[in-house]
């Protein structure tokens, strides 16, 4: 249906409703539900945990440190909720979901390569 607009879920201006990136705030994905970083089932800002997998829907944002709802963005800052896996040969961008890169499996941080 061209020409249906939804509002995006980062900043409520209307975008079209058939995914890419949001024109007014940038972010991916503005008319679709908020995802589980782990399993993308949908979740809701209220939800504590994933009702898909059980994942403990909270994170420590990297960037400015605050604890909030865990997306694709960081509910305090505004940005990308992603680490960069240290590891040379692979670095991957990824929710900080742990220690372990989701990709090659060793540390995310670097440590012990
Ligand atoms: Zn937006
Ligand atoms: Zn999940
Ligand atoms: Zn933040
Ligand atoms: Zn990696």
């Amino acid at each position: 249906m061209p020409g249906y607009k939804k509002p995006c879920k980062y900043c409520n201006e209307l975008v079209e409703s058939d995914g890419g990136v949001c024109p007014y705030c940038g972010k991916i994905d503005p008319a679709d539900e908020f995802r589980c970083p782990k399993c993308r089932h949908p979740v809701k800002k209220e939800y504590k945990a994933c009702p898909g997998c059980g994942f403990e829907l909270k994170v420590v944002c990297p960037l400015c440190g605050k604890e909030g709802f865990f997306c694709d963005y960081c509910v305090h800052c505004g940005k990308r909720l992603t680490v960069r896996c240290a590891n040379k040969k692979c670095g991957f961008e990824q929710p900080p979901l742990g220690d372990k890169c989701i990709k090659c499996g060793k540390n995310i941080k670097g440590e012990n390569i």
